[in-house]
């Protein structure tokens, strides 16, 4: 399995508009944070999770160039602004309909966005189409099972992913997005070679985890190695690195794992 991280920055981004702080005006290149979202490739099969306002820049700097189905966690806007750049896959699927996954919550944003792409089939080339569907508990493909579990998020909750490819039975958990890790998604991680945690930023959050809050939730799933995203201008990649516990670090864009 294949995770590459095209975003891991929060709603507003890394640098932020008008801040001149020292994150912001970092050099380094694991301080420049797009929105969150990654791509998950399990023997093939390519899953793209959330289109962040970047993710036609996010797919030409990582090299994303098919997909094989969608899935939204939820309907902020930092996940959904790019979904109409999924036309050009719809595209290069040969003119075919993408399969969307999502949330009642999700759904309903797609529908009230996006309503001139809810087709069968693109009525024109270069047009984007869309079926949607509800993302169900699990999902069977001959390379792997993608299994979802709800993540409180304010009021509304979001979609966590288990992906484990078949060929290699390897375990791979994204929850970005929320508040707190319930027991069933902490079972669902279980085992995983790598999990992905939403660790905002230090201090904490009404919807989101702090990174104290991130790590103990990854102390408490027991993955191999744990990852935090969706990160503000609040965290300098070096400093924080050096300061995280043993097997929890911070992702940046473009992080690769080959699990
Ligand atoms: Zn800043
Ligand atoms: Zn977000
Ligand atoms: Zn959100």
């Amino acid at each position: 399995m294949e995770v590459i991280f095209l975003g891991t920055g929060t709603s507003q981004g890394v640098p932020m508009i008008a801040c001149r702080c020292d994150i912001c005006t970092s050099t380094d290149a694991r301080n420049q944070r797009t929105r969150a979202s990654i791509h998950v490739v399990m023997d093939g099969l390519r899953v793209q999770v959330d289109a962040a306002p970047e993710f036609r820049l996010q797919c030409l700097r990582h090299g994303v160039d098919r997909l094989d189905l969608f899935i939204l966690t939820h309907g902020h806007a930092d996940h959904i602004t790019g979904m109409d750049d999924l036309r050009r896959f719809c595209d290069l699927r040969g003119g075919s309909a993408l399969s969307i996954y999502a949330t009642d919550e999700g759904m309903s944003r797609v529908l009230a966005v996006y309503p001139y792409a809810i087709l069968d089939r693109p009525i024109v080339q270069g047009y984007p189409a869309f079926k949607l569907f509800k993302m169900p508990a699990v999902l069977q493909f001959p390379q792997g099972t993608i299994r979802s579990t709800l993540l409180p998020h304010g009021g509304i909750d979001t979609l966590g992913l288990v992906f484990e490819e078949r060929s290699t039975g390897r375990k791979f958990a994204y929850y970005s997005d929320c508040k707190g890790v319930p027991p069933e998604a902490m079972a669902l991680a279980r085992g995983a070679a790598a999990v992905v945690l939403d660790g905002l930023r230090p201090e904490s959050h009404p919807t989101h985890m702090s990174i104290d809050e991130a790590c103990a939730a990854a102390q408490e799933i027991g993955a191999q190695a744990s990852y935090l995203t969706h990160l503000t201008h609040a965290i300098d990649h070096a400093t924080w690195s050096a300061r995280l516990p043993t097997g929890v670090h911070l992702a940046y864009d473009g992080l690769r794992l080959r699990l």
